[in-house]
C-alpha cells in the first residue's frame, strides 16, 4: 500500500515537472511554471520520507541534508547578483555531477542497500548504469568548475589548444569506454576509481578548449549531462522519479544547447572543438579603429531626447551592460514616456543577448515591461528598416554586422540584430571597449551612429529627465 502511494506521488510529481517546463517556456507562464516545479519537489521528499524502509535514521538524514542544502541554497539566491547567474549555474551543475559520482560509489559499495546484489556480485544491468552515472557525473563535474571559473573570470575566457587536443580527447573516450566494458565484466574497484579518475581528467579537457562567448551554450550542455547522469543513477538505485527528473532535465538542456547553437549559427560539434571567442578579433580601445575609420560621433543624453520625442518607431535593444548598470527600470520609464509622445516602442531580443538564455526577458518582465512589446530577433528583424532610433542599450556582439561579412572573425555566422538600418542609431555604453567575444563593432563609426558614453542606467535617467522638461 505504502509503496503504492509512493509510486502514485512520485508519478504526480513527474506531471507536475513538465508542467513546470511547460510553464517556463514562456514568460508569461513561467512563475507558474516555477510554483509547480517546487509543488513537484515537496511532494517528491514528502514521499521519499514516506518511502517503506526509510526509517527514523534515514529521515533525519534527508532532513538535514535539506536543511544544509537549502540554507546554502537560500543565502547564495539572496545574495546573487543577476550578472553573476551563468557561473552560478555552473557552479550547481558541479554539485550535482558530484553527487552522481557520490551515489554510485555509495551503491558500489553498499549494494545491498539498494537491492542490487551484494558486494562482488552485483548485477550486470546495474553495474552498466552505475558507470555510466559515474563517468557522465565526474565530467559534468570538472567541466562545470572550468565553465565556473572560465565565466567567473578565475581564469581566462580565451581557448586553451594544444596540438593533438581532439586526438588525446578522442584517445581518452576510447579508453573510457573499454574501462567500462572492463569493469561491467568484473566489477573491479581499481576500475571503479580509474573511471572516475578518467572521466575528471576529460570534462577538464573538453572545457578548456572552450572560448568564453561559447559558454552558454557549454553551460547548458553540461546541464543536460548533468540530468543523464542523475537518470543513470536512478536505474541503480531503481528510483523512477530520478530516472523521470533526470530525463527531463537531460533532453530540456539538450534542446537548449540546440536552439542556443542555432542562435550563434554554430553546429555543436563546432562548439565542442572550441576555439570560439579567441582574443582572434582585437578589442577596440578608445579611439580605436585605425586612421581609415571615420570618427566617432558622440552625443549627448539631451540630443538623443530631442531625437526620440520627434521619432514615430522605437526599437530598444537591451544587452550585457543594462543587466551590468540595472537600468530596465529607467528603460521602461523612458519607454512610457516616449509613448505619451506618440512613439510606437519595442524591445529586440536577441537569443544570446547578456550572459544567459532569457536574461533580457528576465530584467524586462522584472520590470513589468509589457510581454507584447518584446521580440525576438526573427520576428524583429525586419522592422529595424523602418525605425527612426534603434536604441542599443549595452548590446555590442548581438549587433555586430562583422558576423555577416567577416569570415575570420570569432562571430562570423551568428545571426545580429540588424540595427544599423534604422536611421538613427544610439549606443549606450562607457567607452570603446569591445563585447564578450572580444571583435570591434564598426558600427561605432557609422554616420547614422551616435554613442551615448556614460553608465546605461546614468544615461538613460538622464533622458528621462529631458523628456520630462
Ligand atoms: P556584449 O558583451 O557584446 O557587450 C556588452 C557591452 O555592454 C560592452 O561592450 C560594454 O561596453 C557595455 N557595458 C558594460 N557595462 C556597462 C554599463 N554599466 N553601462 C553601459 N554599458 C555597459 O553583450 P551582448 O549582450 O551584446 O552580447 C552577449 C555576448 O555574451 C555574446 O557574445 C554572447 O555569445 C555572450 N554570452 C552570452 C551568454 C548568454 O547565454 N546570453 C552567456 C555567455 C556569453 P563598455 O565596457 O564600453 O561599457
Amino acid at each position: 500500500m505504502a509503496q503504492t502511494l509512493s509510486t502514485l506521488a512520485y508519478l504526480v510529481a513527474s506531471v507536475l515537472f513538465i508542467m513546470a517546463l511547460r510553464g517556463l517556456s514562456n514568460p508569461e507562464t513561467s512563475r507558474q511554471g516555477n510554483l509547480f516545479g517546487m509543488v513537484g519537489m515537496g511532494i517528491a521528499i514528502v514521499a521519499t520520507l514516506l518511502k517503506p524502509g526509510m526509517g527514523a535514521g534515514g529521515i533525519v538524514l534527508v532532513l538535514a541534508g535539506l536543511a544544509i542544502g537549502g540554507t546554502i541554497g537560500t543565502l547564495l539566491a539572496q545574495r546573487i547578483q543577476m550578472t553573476s547567474l551563468p557561473q552560478l549555474v555552473a557552479a550547481f551543475h558541479s554539485l550535482v555531477g558530484m553527487a552522481a559520482v557520490f551515489v554510485a560509489a555509495a551503491a558500489f559499495y553498499s549494494p545491498e542497500s539498494f537491492g542490487i546484489g551484494y558486494a562482488g556480485n552485483i548485477k550486470g544491468a546495474s553495474l552498466v548504469e552505475m558507470s555510466l552515472g559515474l563517468a557522465i557525473g565526474a565530467i559534468t563535474f570538472s567541466g562545470s568548475v572550468i565553465a565556473f571559473a572560465k565565466l567567473d573570470g578565475r581564469m581566462s575566457g580565451s581557448p586553451i589548444i594544444f596540438k593533438g587536443q581532439h586526438m588525446l580527447n578522442a584517445a581518452l573516450g576510447a579508453l573510457l569506454l573499454v574501462l567500462v566494458i572492463a569493469f561491467v565484466a568484473t566489477g573491479s574497484p581499481f576500475l571503479f576509481w580509474l573511471i572516475a579518475i578518467l572521466s575528471f581528467v576529460l570534462g577538464f579537457l573538453l572545457i578548456i578548449p572552450i572560448g568564453g562567448a561559447d559558454m552558454p551554450v557549454v553551460v547548458s550542455m553540461l546541464n543536460s549531462y548533468s540530468g543523464w547522469a542523475a537518470a543513470g543513477i536512478g536505474f541503480t538505485i531503481g528510483n523512477l522519479l530520478l530516472i523521470v527528473t533526470g530525463a527531463l532535465v537531460g533532453a530540456s538542456g539538450a534542446i537548449l544547447s540546440y536552439i542556443m547553437c542555432k542562435g550563434m549559427n554554430r553546429s555543436i560539434i563546432n562548439v565542442l572543438l572550441g576555439g570560439f571567442g579567441s582574443d582572434s578579433g582585437a578589442a577596440a580601445g578608445p579611439g580605436a579603429g585605425g586612421a581609415d575609420r571615420a570618427p566617432v560621433k558622440a552625443g549627448s543624453p539631451e540630443d538623443a531626447a530631442y531625437i526620440m520625442k520627434n521619432a514615430q518607431k522605437i526599437i530598444i535593444v537591451p544587452g550585457y551592460g543594462m543587466a551590468v548598470a540595472q537600468a530596465q527600470q529607467v528603460v521602461r520609464e523612458m519607454a512610457d514616456l516616449l509613448k505619451k509622445e506618440g512613439a510606437e516602442i519595442s524591445y529586440a531580443i536577441h537569443p544570446v543577448a547578456g550572459r544567459m538564455p532569457g536574461h533580457m526577458n528576465v530584467l524586462l518582465a522584472e520590470a513589468n515591461v509589457p510581454y507584447d512589446e518584446v521580440h525576438e530577433l526573427e520576428e524583429i528583424n525586419a522592422e529595424f528598416a523602418e525605425a527612426d532610433v534603434a536604441y542599443v542599450i549595452g548590446a555590442n556582439d548581438v549587433t555586430n554586422p562583422a558576423a555577416k561579412t567577416d569570415k575570420s572573425s570569432a562571430i562570423y555566422g551568428m545571426p545580429i540584430l540588424d540595427v544599423e538600418k534604422a536611421k538613427t542609431v544610439f549606443f549606450v555604453k562607457r567607452g570603446m571597449a569591445s563585447g564578450y567575444a572580444g571583435v570591434e563593432n564598426e558600427l561605432f563609426f557609422r554616420p547614422n551612429t551616435m554613442m551615448l558614453f556614460g553608465d546605461a542606467k546614468k544615461v538613460t535617467q538622464q533622458i528621462v529627465q529631458s523628456l520630462q522638461k
